[in-house]
């Protein structure tokens, strides 16, 4: 497995705390609960380009639709189960500080049991108002909505989903979070989608991190790639992480 340098060796670390475990997850890591990962969403729909539906040019030209699109896959996410590797993460705070830092917009981590989990490209159970800055959010979980249903500020609700060509949230947080990480776990993110991908160079030169995955082309400067199912590899990583804090 060839490796490519860090972009950062020689950017100062972040203090690293011995007890906080950051974990960075993809789409691949809720593939076992029967999601589709980004390659295969392309699939989902076929009268409009993935472009078309995550994008505000496409909210403006069919809403209708992206409303309808969401709405199939907020039901779906919701009808799904966390898996082993949720759950194995959630198991962590059992003796560690963890933070979940995601790229996906499904709750599995927090019905895993995740107490801190910080989404970066939103939630598929929240929608908010459709102008503004700082748009009212409202929490549906699974539920359907509809054009015409309103924020208070009397604008159409959205998905609460950061769309191609909007700003990720959250993004000085998750950075201090993996800067100060003792262990970083990165599991089912191909690391083609930016600015996400580049959190990998804000952790630690002395941190643990390690990145599972079904392929990797490259993996960064400093990583152990385990290769195979989410669902089979990390739930025996946490188990050797509590043994190590003797919480087994
Ligand atoms: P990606 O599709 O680009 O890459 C998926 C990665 O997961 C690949 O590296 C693959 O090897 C790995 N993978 C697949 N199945 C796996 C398994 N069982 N165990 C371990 N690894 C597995 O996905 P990405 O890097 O997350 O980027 C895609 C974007 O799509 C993100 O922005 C995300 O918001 C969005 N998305 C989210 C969801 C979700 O919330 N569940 C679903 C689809 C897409």
């Amino acid at each position: 497995m060839s490796s490519i340098p860090s972009l950062n060796q020689d950017r100062p670390s972040g203090k690293a705390q011995p007890r906080k475990i950051v974990v960075l997850s993809g789409s691949g890591i809720s593939a076992e609960s029967g999601l589709p990962t980004f390659r295969d969403a392309k699939g989902l729909w076929n009268t409009y380009s993935w472009q078309e539906l995550a994008s505000p040019a496409g909210w403006q030209r069919h809403p209708e639709a992206v409303l309808a699109f969401y709405n199939e896959r907020r039901a779906k996410a919701w009808q799904a189960q966390p898996n082993a590797a949720h759950r194995a993460i959630a198991s962590l705070e059992g003796a560690y500080e963890v933070v979940v830092v995601t790229q996906n917009v499904d709750a599995l981590h927090e019905r895993a049991g995740s107490s801190h989990v910080v989404h970066l490209h939103g939630e598929l159970a929240c929608v908010r108002g459709s102008a503004g800055a700082s748009p009212r959010r409202y929490r549906i979980d699974g539920d359907p909505i509809a054009m015409g249903q309103l924020c208070e500020d009397g604008t159409q609700l959205r998905p609460d989903i950061v769309w191609f060509g909007e700003a990720v949230q959250h993004f000085d947080d998750a950075e201090m979070h993996v800067a100060t990480a003792a262990r970083v776990l990165v599991v089912g993110t191909s690391l083609t989608v930016y600015p996400a991908a580049s959190l990998l160079q804000y952790a630690s030169r002395d941190a643990e991190k390690v990145l599972v995955a079904l392929d990797m082309e490259e993996v960064p400067h400093g990583y152990t790639f385990l290769q195979g199912k989410a669902g089979e590899i990390v739930p025996t990583l946490a188990a050797r992480w509590l043994a190590e804090a003797g919480a087994t």
